[in-house]
């Protein structure tokens, strides 16, 4: 788009943002807030490294770590959830409240760290196979036939 025409548009088009108590259509695939399921999270962090607006924050401690979340941060962009391989976040599909002070409707979950999955049992050794035993030479062989 020509550059003039955009500036015409971002100057006269009109305000793209609503004023309170306004909210825009909570429709099917609506991106709310970030909800957490402290069951499902094996506290890898990769929701945090996604988050390139801090609104995830994560601390490993000894034998648990906290994840936090602060929808006042947030973007809605979806790539923390993306990057979740046990599902244990998801966006609802509701704007968000209003929040006055920064770091109002932050949340916190302190989650105890899981036990390693037990190995699967050692196969048992495969037991020796006989060999076969070898071809007995032919008594008769036919005159000619290969060897
Ligand atoms: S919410 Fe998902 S990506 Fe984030 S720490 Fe938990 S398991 Fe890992
Ligand atoms: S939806 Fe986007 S901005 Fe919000 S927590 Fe997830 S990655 Fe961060």
């Amino acid at each position: 788009m020509n550059i003039l025409t955009m500036l015409w548009k971002n100057l006269w088009g009109g305000s793209r943002t609503m004023r309170f108590p306004l909210k825009p259509t909570e429709g099917k695939g609506f991106r709310g807030r970030v909800t957490f399921d402290p069951e499902l999270c094996t506290g890898c962090a990769i929701c945090k490294f996604r988050c390139t607006s801090r609104a995830i924050d994560f601390k490993g401690g000894k034998g648990e770590f906290t994840w936090s979340y602060d929808p006042g941060q947030c973007t809605f962009c979806g790539r923390c959830i993306e990057g979740c391989k046990t599902h244990a976040i998801h966006q609802d599909a509701e704007c968000p409240p209003v929040y006055l002070t920064l770091g109002e409707l932050k949340n916190s979950y302190t989650v105890a760290r899981k036990p390693p999955a037990p190995r699967p049992a050692a196969a048992a050794p495969a037991t020796p196979t006989t060999p076969p035993e070898a071809a007995a030479p032919d008594p008769n062989p036919t005159p000619g036939a290969a060897q």
